[in-house]
């Protein structure tokens, strides 16, 4: 009896050795060669939970193992804006509201775009509203006012993106200064449309691509933008990888912060399923790959949105609380202060646990993949 007791000891030492053996080989491998950064501007837990009540099929947020909370607050500010909020991520500074890729004494800093040409790393960006806007601006530009649309499109035609994909034609070619940017852009190799995203046949040779799809914004999910998001993610990633070295693709949904600021639930909730699935896209893509590390947070909340009961009416005409049917509820129609969630998944997304800064979003990328 004792034998067999000490037989059963050595098979349980053998056995968790090899777990353990096989859980070192897991945290060795924990250098993503890519990454993807996608952020929902204005999407809180209440944003994201919708998916689980609204959805019709499993969301993709539920796919993460890893998940941390962000500290949103700006330079000068509780409550950032998406500027702030976007330059934090992109460059791992605190700065006001309204600043674009410059520090609080408005001195240019270098950005995400930037540190991957730097580091010989393709990039690209995507967004739903003007690829001008605050958040997918502070990834390549620099301007001390979220306003200066002109000025931020020139940093994007004088920029190193590889792909691009949003709104805002009207600020590349109607300028007070009669510069045609979108002429640029072909003299610098690109392959620009400004109709439709094309299928990846008639782009992969491109040696660079831009999507120009609206003269300023994008129109929401369900007034004719359709499927837009997951498939330029989809395409973008899908081109960048092809190009054969490794890539940083920011990917923003940005119209869940307008629903949130229209105190509109349909808005936000069919914006942000439409992020969802973008989301399902790069981890479908990480998931295969398993080199590429997906980052999903946003950079404040937006209306101080939340699930509550659906209010009904009895037939005497007083009102009553229905815990049976979730509906959305508003608290304000600015930004809200709540702390962010942030889904990691992929090598090194351990990293991404526990409660921290926003900018230590732009610090633990440049931690995990070694990028200067
Ligand atoms: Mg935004
Ligand atoms: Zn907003």
């Amino acid at each position: 009896m004792k034998l067999l007791k000490y037989i059963l000891l050595c098979f349980i030492c053998v056995f968790a050795s090899c777990k353990t053996a096989s859980n070192q080989t897991v945290t060795a491998n924990s250098t993503p060669k890519n990454i993807i950064l996608l952020i929902g501007d204005g999407t809180g837990l209440s944003q994201i939970s919708s998916a689980f009540f609204f959805k019709e099929t499993p969301p993709n947020y539920g796919r993460f193992k890893h998940i941390g909370l962000i500290k949103t607050s700006s330079s000068r500010e509780d409550i950032t804006d998406s500027a702030a909020g976007a330059t934090a991520f992109a460059s791992g500074i605190k700065s006001y509201n309204g600043a674009i890729g410059v520090t609080d004494d408005s001195t240019h800093v270098a950005t995400l775009v930037e540190i991957a040409k730097a580091n010989n790393i393709k990039s690209g960006v995507v967004s739903t509203s003007s690829i001008t806007h605050a958040t997918p601006a502070s990834f390549y530009a620099h301007s001390i006012n979220r306003g200066m649309y002109e000025e931020i499109a020139g940093y994007l035609a004088k920029s190193d993106v590889d792909f691009f994909a949003g709104g805002g034609i009207k600020w590349f070619n109607k300028r007070k200064d009669n510069i045609d940017l979108l002429a640029e852009f072909k003299n610098k190799s690109f392959l620009l449309d400004t109709v439709s995203l094309k299928d990846y046949a008639s782009i992969k040779n491109a040696p660079k691509v831009g999507f120009l799809l609206g003269q300023d914004h994008m129109p929401p999910a369900a007034k004719g933008r359709g499927d837009y998001l997951p498939r330029a993610t989809e395409l973008g990633i899908r081109y960048l990888n092809d190009k054969g070295s490794p890539f940083f693709m920011m990917v923003e949904g940005s119209q869940v912060d307008w629903g949130g600021h229209a105190n509109d639930a349909d808005y936000l909730i069919s914006e942000l399923i439409d992020f969802d699935d973008a989301i399902g896209k790069a981890l479908d893509f990480a998931k295969k790959d398993g080199n590429t590390l997906v980052i999903v947070t946003a950079d404040h909340e937006t209306g101080g949105f939340t699930l509550g009961p659906t209010t009904r009416k009895r037939t005497d005409g007083s009102e009553y609380q229905d815990y049976s049917e979730v509906s959305g509820i508003f608290s304000t129609n600015a930004h809200s202060a709540t702390l962010i969630p942030v889904f990691a998944f992929g090598p090194g997304a351990e990293e991404f646990l526990g409660v921290y800064e926003n900018t230590e979003i732009f610090h633990k990328i440049l931690k995990v993949t070694g990028w200067k």
